[in-house]
């Protein structure tokens, strides 16, 4: 069997190596000319990270990202109101990792032209369009010569991301993301670790938030690179720009932030220190009720794209990855399995995408929020740790990652 992958980010090289893994031979095509490393950080779960482990990646991983030992909840002055152990320091069989995401791409790309060959990975090659029977798919691609190519396969799968190409074919009425209301800047800086150096935060509340993590180990003069997120609401009409790559300045948001200071980390430093900064607003998409057309399906962003909280988003596009080899392997019927693929992970991460809407396990920050009369001391005792501890539990049961059962599927 051998089919076509739209999209080079880390769900089309996750599925390809899968995929090769059982025998089924992918071509991933690429819109980019050259891969860069582009974007900052993201985070990989336990529940995806036992699988990137099963391809034989961990040491890799160990290289390039950092374990992410605990996750703390803080208000915008920096008092604490939650804090939990994440990855092995949780108890998980398995580490969860923080990773610069153009890092995590590369990596992935090397491994794909390691094992499944340099020509497995085509760049310059941006999809149009597709055409599709019951005997295969056929994707037409425009170079940046305006050439136009033609590829054909037993099946496509479009790993095309948030603006993906083959759902808008699918889907032509969906119209633009849906905007949460809240703009965000990226970056990451070279610095000093904080509190456990392996530590990642979130303060504030849903109108203004920064998260805020290492996403590799301390070099040799001690220096991590720290990603961060500075977020705040903006008008719903605000004129925005849906490409990851925008690049957002220092005078757009850093004013809003010099009340903010925390006595274990300078957050203006790392806001002025940062290398480029990438502005990106909150959007995600409607669910839809099919991803997969006869031979033809969706993966990771293009068929689930989610607002980042409960930092989620690159995790459930691997676990589609996963999916889509299981079913690929036992089926030998492209569109049943391509449907059991649909069936397994459609309902989950669609229920996921509309928690998301509703801050998932960071709302939390909002409670306190609401609650505080300013009576704490130096934690937040103003709502029960009970209920935060349900709050994160509940949320880690909703995205697949609750230490049962990703331990109990490392032992399987
Ligand atoms: C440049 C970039 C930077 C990012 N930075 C961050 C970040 O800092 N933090 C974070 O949490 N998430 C970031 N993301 C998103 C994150 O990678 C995804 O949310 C998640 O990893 C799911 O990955 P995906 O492979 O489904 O989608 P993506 O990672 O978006 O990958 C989609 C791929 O498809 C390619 N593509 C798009 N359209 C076409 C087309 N018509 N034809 C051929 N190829 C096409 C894109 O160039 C891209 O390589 C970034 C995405 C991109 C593309």
């Amino acid at each position: 069997m051998s089919g076509l992958i739209v999209g080079g980010g880390i769900v089309g090289l996750t599925t390809a190596l899968m995929l090769h893994r059982s025998g089924i031979e992918v071509t991933v095509y690429e819109e980019a000319l050259k891969i860069k490393e582009l974007g900052v950080g993201l985070n990989l779960l336990p529940h995806s990270v036992k699988h990137l482990i099963g391809l034989g990646l961990q040491a890799k991983l160990d290289k390039n990202a950092i374990r992410t030992g605990e996750l703390r909840f803080f208000c915008k002055k920096g008092k604490s109101i939650w804090r939990e152990p994440r990855g092995l320091e949780a108890g998980y069989e398995v580490p969860q990792y923080s990773i610069h995401r153009g890092r995590l791409q590369a990596l992935l790309k090397g491994e794909v032209a390691k094992r499944i060959g340099k020509g497995a990975f085509v760049t310059d090659r941006r999809l149009v369009r597709f055409e599709s029977d019951d005997k295969g798919a056929t994707a037409i691609f425009q170079t940046s010569a305006g050439e136009t190519v033609t590829e054909s396969g037993e099946f496509l799968i479009g790993a095309d991301g948030i603006n993906s190409v083959v759902r808008q074919q699918l889907y032509p009425d969906q119209g633009d993301p849906q905007f949460a209301g809240l703009m965000l800047w990226r970056g990451a800086t070279v610095s000093d670790p904080f509190l456990s150096s392996n530590t990642m935060i979130m303060a504030g509340h849903n109108d203004q938030k920064v998260v805020i993590y290492p996403i590799n180990n301390p070099d040799e003069s001690g220096k991590q690179l720290i990603n961060w997120v500075a977020e705040f609401r903006v008008p719903l009409d605000t004129i925005r720009r849906d490409d990851w790559n925008n690049e957002g300045h220092l005078e757009e948001f850093a004013d809003r932030f010099v009340d903010w200071k925390f006595d274990w980390l300078d957050i203006s430093n790392l806001f002025q220190h940062a290398g480029k900064i990438y502005k990106f607003p909150m959007v995600d998409r409607d669910p839809v009720k099919r991803w997969s057309f006869d031979r033809v399906t969706l993966a990771g962003d293009a068929a689930h794209a989610m607002y980042p909280n409960g930092s989620n988003g690159a995790s459930q596009g691997i676990l589609d990855a996963v999916s889509l080899e299981r079913q690929l392997s036992v089926h030998e019927n492209v569109a049943a399995a391509f449907e059991k693929y649909e069936e397994e992970r459609l309902p989950p991460t669609s229920r996921l995408v509309l928690d998301n809407r509703k801050t998932g396990p960071e709302r939390v920050l909002q409670l306190v929020e609401e609650r505080c009369d300013g009576r704490c001391g130096d934690e937040h005792v103003c709502v029960a740790q009970a209920e935060l501890g349900e709050i994160a539990q509940a949320y880690k049961k909703l995205a697949g990652f609750d230490k049962s059962s990703v331990n109990r599927n490392v032992s399987e």
